[in-house]
């Protein structure tokens, strides 16, 4: 019949429509604030109203999702410890050329010493390609999830220093756990290497 199809789009939409106040007396004083309700929303199970209510309600990033890089920092006896060393190579094949790095400089010496003393990223530039993340040799440097950015402040609010890019191994520990637990794996297979290797070089002399 003519016009079957827009008929069956229209009840779709009608029940959705009077399914969206059903639920939400369902979950009164829980509407728009409970995660469970959102998931319930977006499953095949939701009835109702499926558009997410932002900012009230945010959809989880996946653990994969990626936005600006951030630096990560260990904490040992107390102190910050930057996994960071300066070498530049995240800069180095950064597409959009946004990352400046000024290396440390030994007071004395004056001979450079491998940490950063300054790490910017314009992020207004990122492109999000992760491609810092993928190079670094020295697992310094991951992409966040944090994609709420948004401010009126171009210069001092959108390139970000290095206080403000450095977060603490727990924060990647808590976002992105499958690559940590590979890469802390990785780490301790590594170590255990040059140990054996150390031990078996000790021995010979
Ligand atoms: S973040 Fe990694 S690649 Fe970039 S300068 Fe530091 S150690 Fe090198
Ligand atoms: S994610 Fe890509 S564009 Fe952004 S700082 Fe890293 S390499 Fe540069």
């Amino acid at each position: 019949m003519y016009g079957l199809g827009m008929i069956k789009g229209f009840w779709v939409t009608l029940k959705h429509f009077v399914n969206s106040y059903t639920e939400d007396v369902q979950w009164l004083g829980r509407n728009y604030i409970d995660p469970e309700k959102l998931r319930l929303r977006q499953s095949s199970k939701g009835k109702g109203l499926f558009t997410i209510q932002y900012p009230n309600e945010k959809l989880e990033v996946p653990e994969r999702f990626r936005y600006i890089p951030f630096l990560i920092y260990e904490e040992k006896d107390g102190k910050q410890e930057d996994r960071c060393t300066s070498c530049g190579i995240c800069a180095k094949v950064c597409p959009p050329q946004c990352i400046w790095i000024v290396r440390t400089d030994d007071p004395v010496t004056k001979r450079p010493v491998p940490a950063p003393k300054e790490f910017y990223i314009d992020t207004d530039i990122c492109m999000n390609c992760g491609y810092c993340a993928e190079f670094c040799p020295f697992d310094a440097i991951k992409m966040d999830h944090n994609y709420e950015l948004a401010s009126y402040d171009r210069t001092s609010a959108h390139v970000y220093d290095k206080a403000k890019l450095s977060k603490p191994l727990s924060y990647y520990a808590s976002i992105r756990p499958t690559d940590y637990e590979a890469e802390e794996k990785a780490r301790a297979e590594e170590e255990a290497k040059k140990a054996a290797k150390k031990a078996a070089a000790a021995k010979k002399e």
